[in-house]
């Protein structure tokens, strides 16, 4: 077998800020296990001061996910 992954899956968060100009603000998780994974990529967002909501029926408030910069709390 010589099969091999030639591109990983790369998740990201993107800032959902809508009020002014949109924001371009991405985050991606600075290694390849986190960055692999939706669920690792918004846990390690969470972790760098994103605003990013538990998966859902963990208390999710919002569908939206702000950066650092724009998180309303
Ligand atoms: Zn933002």
């Amino acid at each position: 077998m010589s099969t091999f992954l030639a591109q990983k899956p790369i998740y990201r968060v993107k800032c959902d800020n809508k009020i002014g100009q949109p924001c371009e603000a991405t985050f991606e998780a600075d290694n390849d296990f986190d960055r692999g994974s939706d669920r690792m990529t918004r846990q390690a967002a969470r972790g760098a001061g994103w605003d990013v909501p538990p998966p859902r029926g963990e208390g999710s408030r919002s569908p939206f996910d702000f950066c650092p910069e724009h998180k309303r709390r």
